[in-house]
């Protein structure tokens, strides 16, 4: 009754928003929507074929990727090319609090979801250190996660994975870099033990940090990890 009251509270409060500041598009700034149709057309897919493990495009029998450094977790699929306007949307969503986006990405990663299933129970978003959260405000993974939730009817289990240390920013590694700077980074609460997770990060890029939370899940006895992203480096 509560819930459904606060629900509705958020509904009517969400319309009367609507109505006051009409969405636009963090893109073009069209009125309409946050992430117009228009600039959603300019999104490259990934399509297959793909490698079955890191989910890379594969030109060849074998994965280069994999084989020159093998991932932990089951696989990661990511549903688009980060670039272009799907690159702005995330920046936005990211680093401008333009969090009204999450619905549009959980709908697309569900999307996926039903072309491509996982075979998944829970929703475990990638963590974000507790004082970059504070300072960001939220973790943009989790509230993907819960649109998501909310489409497959899958339980988000919030509290389930933790950083432990704050790490360097990703960006300015190299592939080496990135997995010395995220191992051992992540813990996993014993609830995991069993479970088959569906991991949510907003973007992947060599997959080290959905490797080291899946090293986190499996050392607490997850049955099987795949780590899914709205976009992945080229
Ligand atoms: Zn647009
Ligand atoms: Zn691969």
């Amino acid at each position: 009754m509560l819930a459904r009251l606060a629900r509705n509270a958020a509904g009517l409060r969400n319309a009367l928003l609507d109505l006051l500041f009409p969405p636009r598009c963090v893109v073009c700034r069209r009125a309409g929507s946050f992430f117009c149709a228009a600039c959603s057309t300019g999104i490259e897919k990934i399509n297959p074929p793909i490698c079955p493990r890191c989910g890379r495009p594969l030109h060849s029998p074998d994965c280069p990727y994999c084989k020159k450094s093998p991932m932990q977790i089951d696989g990661t699929r990511a549903v688009a090319f980060f670039e272009g306007n799907l690159r702005a949307a995330i920046h936005a969503f990211k680093y401008h609090h333009r969090t009204e986006l999450a619905d549009q990405f959980g709908a697309m990663l569900h999307d996926h979801l039903l072309t491509f299933p996982l075979l998944t129970d829970t929703i475990i978003a990638v963590p974000l250190h507790a004082d970059r959260e504070r300072a960001r405000g939220y973790n943009q993974s989790l509230l993907i996660a819960h649109a998501l939730g909310a489409r497959q009817n899958l339980p988000v289990w919030q509290d389930a994975l933790t950083r432990t240390r704050a790490t360097q920013s990703q960006t300015e590694l190299d592939a080496a870099g990135r997995r010395q700077n995220v191992q051992d980074a992540f813990a996993a609460s014993e609830r995991v033990c069993g479970a088959r997770v569906l991991l949510i990060d907003d973007v992947c890029t060599t997959g080290a940090t959905m490797d080291a939370c899946g090293a986190a899940l499996y050392a607490r006895g997850a049955k099987s990890v795949w780590g899914l992203a709205i976009a992945r480096a080229r």
